[in-house]
């Protein structure tokens, strides 16, 4: 078997030569079914791609908002708003999602011998409905993203699914830090996280999804329940 090329582990679950299987989450590798990658990756990816249109639009909110408040807090009685200003690091972000974007659908494009992203004159198309563009590209082509990793990316690269996937996780988590949105509406309190074991999953306001702080993972609702009655019997 190969396993998921993230070093993706199940919990709790070991290798014959563990060497302490009461303090190991688990390192059992995930068999890679995705290409290189395993279905929880693959699926991880696929969100990513959807949310970053959204994030960027979010960081385009947000460019003009001045001062450390979150933007949705009220202020207090007499406190005067900061001027706008233009942050500087939400506007780099949005290059990088951009760019970043950009960059490994034409790439892929490219290497797949493919329709390229379809990107009439810049300017009068904008960088949104690049992203946009660029986004929806590539989570049509996750599928054939397989040759591409299989093949291993140029000059020594990650494969591109592994080498996406960290972009985009570092993109979504600097982009929490720069324009924190969507503030937590309860914690699973006694769940571990299914991916990284860490005790870290929320429920973000006006969202269903369970979704884990430390690694990004996001579950359904129905996969939630599944897992809370599996933790709990592993944990029992
Ligand atoms: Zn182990
Ligand atoms: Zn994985
Ligand atoms: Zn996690």
């Amino acid at each position: 078997m190969i396993g998921c090329a993230n070093g993706c582990t199940v919990a709790r679950r070991h290798l014959t030569g563990c060497a302490d299987p009461g303090e190991c989450p688990g390192c059992q590798p995930r068999p890679a079914l995705a290409g290189v990658v395993c279905i929880g990756c693959r699926a991880e990816l696929g969100r990513l791609l959807a949310d970053a249109p959204l994030i960027y639009a979010w960081l385009a909110e947000h460019v003009g908002r001045g001062g450390s408040r979150p933007p949705d807090a009220m202020p207090h009685a007499g406190q005067v708003d900061p001027p706008a200003v233009i942050r500087a690091e939400v506007v780099d972000l949005m290059n990088d999602y951009r760019d970043t974007l950009g960059r490994y659908a034409q790439d892929m494009a490219h290497r797949l011998r493919a329709h390229p992203v379809v990107i009439v004159r810049r300017d009068v198309n904008t960088d949104t409905a690049l992203v946009a563009a660029s986004a929806r590209w590539l989570r049509n082509n996750c599928p054939r993203m397989s040759e591409l990793d299989a093949a291993g990316g140029e000059g020594g690269e990650f494969p591109p699914a592994v080498a996406l996937l960290a972009a985009l996780l570092d993109l979504a988590r600097t982009a929490h830090r720069v324009a924190p949105w969507r503030p937590i509406l309860r914690r699973c309190v006694g769940v571990p996280c299914p991916e990284c074991h860490m005790a870290a999953l929320v429920v973000h306001g006006g969202e269903m999804d369970v979704s884990c702080q430390e690694c990004g993972l996001t579950m359904t609702p129905e996969v939630y329940a599944v897992w809370t009655v599996a933790a709990a019997a592993v944990l029992s």
